[in-house]
C-alpha cells in the first residue's frame, strides 16, 4: 500500500489554538489541480489517500473530489477533520458513500468548556460528538486526535476514558508543533515534556486496556519508553527505511541513547526556546 498525502487548502471553520497555519491566508487549491495531483500519484502507485487541510469539508467540492478519487483507484481514503459538518447525519452518509472509508477527528476535551476553549467556537463540542456518533451509527472507522495542548494535558486520561465510552476505533494524542498559531502563543499552548509524561502515559493504557488502538505521534521517543510501539514515528521505521523527520532535531542527552536513529528527536522551536534538558535517554528497548 502507497500513501498520498493532499493539502487541500487552508480554509477552517475553527480557530484553534494550536494550529500550524497561523494567521496566514492562503488559497485553496483549485479543483483541476487537485484532479491532477491524484492523477499523478495514483499513476505513481498511490492507492491510499489522505486528505487534509485546513478543514476539507469547508470545501463545496469535496465530494467531487472523493468521487475522482474513488475512480483513480484510491481503495484506502481517510479525511482528517474537526467534524463539525459531520454533525449532518446526511452529509456523513454522503461522504462514505462517495468512498471515504476513515475518518480522523481532531478532540480537544471531553467537555465543551474544555474542547472550545481550544477551537474557540461556541457549539463546536456538541458537534464533533455528534459527528463522532454519526460515524459510529453509519458502520464507519473513526479515530480521534487529540491534540495535546498545555490546557489538553492534565485531561488527557479523563479525555481517553470519554472516547473510549464513545466508541472510538483509536485514539492518537499528538503533540502540538510550535508553528505558526502554536509558536505565536507558545508560552500558553504548548506543554513542557516534563509536565506531558505521567497523563500521556495513563491516557495510553486507559485506551489499551479498553482494547482500542492507542497512537502517539510528534513526541520525541523518550516521552513514553514504554508506549514506543504505539509511536507513529516508531512504527514508520519498522520496515528499516527511516523517513526524513523536518522540522525537528536532537539534543546533548540523545547522546547517550540506544535509539537516537530511529527517533526525530524534538520540535527545533522547542529545543531553542526551551532547549533539550527534559530529554531523558532511553538505555533499553523492552
Ligand atoms: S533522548 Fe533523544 S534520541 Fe533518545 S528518545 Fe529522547 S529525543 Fe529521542
Amino acid at each position: 500500500m502507497t500513501r498520498y498525502s493532499l493539502g487541500l487548502g487552508w480554509r477552517c471553520n475553527n480557530q484553534c489554538t494550536f494550529c500550524c497555519a497561523g494567521t496566514n491566508v492562503y488559497d485553496e487549491l483549485p479543483l483541476d489541480q487537485v484532479r491532477c495531483l491524484l492523477r499523478i500519484a495514483a499513476d505513481d502507485g498511490a492507492d491510499e489517500l489522505v486528505l487534509t487541510g485546513g478543514e476539507p469539508t469547508c470545501r463545496d467540492d469535496l465530494f467531487e473530489i472523493v468521487r475522482e478519487a474513488r475512480k483513480l483507484g484510491y481503495t484506502i481514503m481517510q479525511l482528517q477533520t474537526n467534524g463539525r459538518m459531520l454533525n449532518y447525519a446526511d452529509y456523513t452518509a454522503q461522504l462514505i458513500d462517495a468512498g471515504i472509508t476513515e475518518f480522523i477527528v481532531t478532540v480537544s476535551g471531553h467537555t465543551a468548556q474544555l474542547h472550545e476553549g481550544q477551537t474557540k467556537v461556541r457549539g463546536s463540542h456538541r458537534q464533533t460528538m455528534a459527528a463522532i456518533r454519526n460515524i459510529r451509527r453509519l458502520g464507519g472507522f473513526v479515530a480521534a486526535n487529540v491534540v495535546a495542548t498545555k490546557a489538553v494535558v492534565p485531561h488527557l486520561p479523563a479525555i481517553a476514558r470519554d472516547l473510549v465510552k464513545r466508541d472510538v476505533s483509536q485514539v492518537q494524542v499528538a503533540f502540538p508543533e510550535p508553528t505558526g498559531r502554536a509558536y505565536l502563543a507558545m508560552d500558553e499552548v504548548v506543554p513542557r515534556l516534563s509536565d506531558i509524561r505521567a497523563p500521556l502515559r495513563k491516557a495510553m493504557n486507559v485506551v489499551l486496556e479498553a482494547e482500542r488502538f492507542a497512537t502517539i505521534e510528534g513526541f520525541p521517543l523518550c516521552t513514553s519508553p514504554i508506549h514506543l510501539r504505539n509511536a507513529i514515528e516508531w512504527r514508520e521505521g519498522e520496515d528499516g527505511a527511516l523517513p526524513v523527520w523536518e522540522r525537528r532535531g536532537h539534543g546533548t542527552p540523545c547522546d547517550h541513547c540506544t535509539i537516537t536513529e530511529r527517533c526525530p528527536g524534538l520540535w527545533l522551536t522547542y529545543l531553542d526556546r526551551w532547549g533539550d534538558d527534559e530529554l531523558e535517554p532511553v538505555t533499553s528497548v523492552i
